[in-house]
């Protein structure tokens, strides 16, 4: 049995100020005390605020991105140490805002991944489709290609510290949800790859998240899907009592 996780993707909102008194609401709504893994990802200059609100609550943080490099010229960069550092356990990687407004690729993608790894940061990696690939039957070869690519020589053991979030792009902070068959099918899909190229053990441990709109109103129906292990949330993040009634709706579809 999976337990779910949920993950709050805060993007570009939240200054110190708001992101203390945000996991401040959580913990008063005992979001972290619900039965599933709650992680957080507030912008890289809230993080040392929100791990000093977090304190013990089992919220736990993650970066929104980070760089494969540990150190050096790259200015604007944050090294998985700085994550680490600055609290984080987990990190987002390859989100198709990073990959569509911003130049990620998959290759870019894969070394992120080894670097959090060597870091020990879990990658929460994701992939998805665009509305124009879905609409010409692309979806399973897109997401295919993003998995190749992304993990790429990673090898089976180092899947117990990954999380891969399915997230159609056309779902993305659009209101439009995928429905709860197309989710679990390419959720079925990914867990179907993750089974042939590292076996069924790999593909059983891996948490796979649906992302795209979710919200208090979707996520029982969603999350009590078989290959569905928890949700990565954008909007409904940001609002204390939609996160938590998300996260509780989720604990409850035990599977
Ligand atoms: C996201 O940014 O990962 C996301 C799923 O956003 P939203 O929930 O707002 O669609």
């Amino acid at each position: 049995m999976r337990k779910k996780l949920i993950a709050g993707n805060w993007k570009l909102f939240n200054n110190a100020y708001e992101t203390e008194s945000l996991i401040n609401k959580l913990i008063d709504l005992r979001a972290a005390e619900m039965g599933a893994d709650v992680v957080v990802a507030p912008p890289f200059t809230s993080l040392h605020a929100a791990h000093r609100a977090a304190g013990r609550s089992g919220i736990e943080l993650a970066g929104q991105d980070v760089f494969w490099e540990e150190k050096g010229a790259f200015t604007g960069e944050i090294a998985p140490g700085m994550l680490l550092d600055a609290g984080c356990k987990w990190v987002i990687i390859g989100h198709s805002e990073r990959r569509q407004y911003f130049g990620e690729t998959d290759e870019t993608v894969n070394r992120k991944i080894n670097a959090a790894l060597k870091a020990g940061l879990k990658p929460i990696v994701c992939v998805g489709e665009t509305l124009r690939e879905r609409e010409s039957d692309q979806t399973t070869a897109v997401i295919g290609k993003q998995l190749e690519g992304g993990f790429a020589g990673i090898a089976a053991g180092m899947f117990e510290k990954i999380t891969v979030a399915y997230e159609p792009v056309w779902a993305i902070g659009t209101g439009k949800t995928a429905t709860g068959r197309q989710a679990q099918e390419v959720h079925a899909f990914i867990r179907g790859w993750l089974g042939k190229k590292h076996g069924g053990a790999t593909a059983q441990i891996v948490r796979i998240l649906y992302g795209g709109s979710v919200k208090s109103s979707n996520a029982a129906e969603l999350m009590a899907l078989p290959d569905i292990d928890g949700a990565l949330v954008g909007g409904a993040s940001l609002i204390a009592d939609d996160f938590s009634a998300i996260i509780r709706l989720s604990a409850k579809t035990g599977k």
